[in-house]
């Protein structure tokens, strides 16, 4: 947001454009201390009051982050569309219980007591498994002594 260059470099004595709570806006302050180049502490020209200095946009930049609420429930229908097609897939082959000493192999079928059947899609080196489940993918443990 570009501003007219109706004000100088702030210093103490001069205006300086600033937000006031009292006066619900930004309105011309003149300086009355200063931290480095920004205003510290600011008195307001329509009500007099004395004050810390704030630019409008300092107050409202915490109520913007606030659209992202409904993109975690598509990731759980997509996941369960992905696990049914999987689970189609491997018809007819036999599930293996799911114990974290078992060895498990890449596109085994698992069933797991808390999460249901699951494939096996990953197996990473580290001694787990990358599993999809209907509500979504687990990293579990396998071949432990
Ligand atoms: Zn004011």
């Amino acid at each position: 947001m570009a501003e007219l260059p109706l004000y100088n470099a702030p210093i103490v004595g001069g205006d300086v454009l600033a937000y006031c709570s009292k006066c619900q806006g930004e309105f011309s302050h003149i300086v009355v201390s200063m931290i480095g180049k920004r205003p510290a502490k600011v008195v307001c020209k329509m009500c007099k009051g004395q004050h810390n200095f704030k630019r409008a946009s300092d107050t409202r930049a915490k109520s913007v982050t606030k659209s992202s609420t409904s993109a975690p429930r598509k990731t759980v229908v997509l996941a369960a569309d992905y696990w049914e097609e999987q689970i189609a897939k491997k018809k007819g082959k036999p599930m293996k219980a799911y114990s974290p000493k078992q060895v498990f192999l890449k596109d085994d079928v698992i069933d797991h007591s808390a999460f249901g059947v699951g494939i096996v899609e990953e197996v990473k080196l580290s001694g787990k498994i990358l599993v999809i489940f209907r509500g979504g993918e687990k990293l579990l443990v396998h071949s432990m002594n």
